[in-house]
């Protein structure tokens, strides 16, 4: 049977925005994330980040910059016990043919991730702090969350209500073991 997925974005979900991350002195993990990596883990999901990356095709750094800020996340999720199963970028600035870019929202790096993985995408969870990483839910068959750490504050206002908003990383996990044990059903965020 295919594994499941939670498919997490970087930047403003597990470590701080700081504005195009590219130097690792400026990767911080935001508070809970970890654990709540772990609890999803426990849940029996794959952990797969996908993150876009435009800095790159912007130039406003390097493929090398962001491989090390990637292994500097790396290192700080290790420290912490932890480690996801991969991590897929798009390196695409905006405004590329979006039939053929991997920039987000596309489904180029899920189906990728699925394939490379052996995941099934549908029944699986894609979490960000932008509505472009909550909507492959939508196309893919699956719950999207948005998280109100990074932009996601900005992005919760006017969402689809087919999309759950929650505080942040760790309010994901409990509520995706909340929607696991049945105790809560899936689409529409309860009215505030
Ligand atoms: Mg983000």
């Amino acid at each position: 049977m295919r594994r499941r997925a939670v498919f997490a974005d970087r930047d403003g979900t597990i470590i701080e925005d700081r504005y195009y991350v590219a130097d690792p002195a400026d990767v911080a993990l935001i508070p809970g994330a970890t654990a709540a990596l772990r609890k999803m883990r426990e849940l029996g999901f794959a952990l797969v980040v996908v993150t876009n990356q435009s800095g790159i095709g912007r130039g406003l750094y390097t493929l090398a910059d962001y491989r090390s800020v990637a292994a500097e996340t790396e290192r700080q999720l290790a420290r912490a016990g932890m480690a996801v199963d991969a991590t897929y970028f798009c390196p695409d600035g905006p405004g590329g043919d979006p039939r053929r870019t991997c920039r987000k929202p596309s489904p180029v790096m899920y189906r990728k991730a699925a394939r490379d993985l052996e995941l099934e995408l549908s029944n699986s969870y894609f979490i960000g702090d932008k509505r472009s990483d909550v909507l492959p839910a939508r196309k893919l068959g699956g719950t999207g969350i948005l998280v109100r750490t990074g932009h996601g504050a900005m992005h919760a206002d006017g969402l689809d209500d087919d999309f759950r908003v929650v505080d942040d990383l760790a309010a994901a996990a409990e509520l995706i073991g909340r929607l696991e044990s049945g105790g809560e059903s899936p689409g529409r965020s309860p009215a505030p």
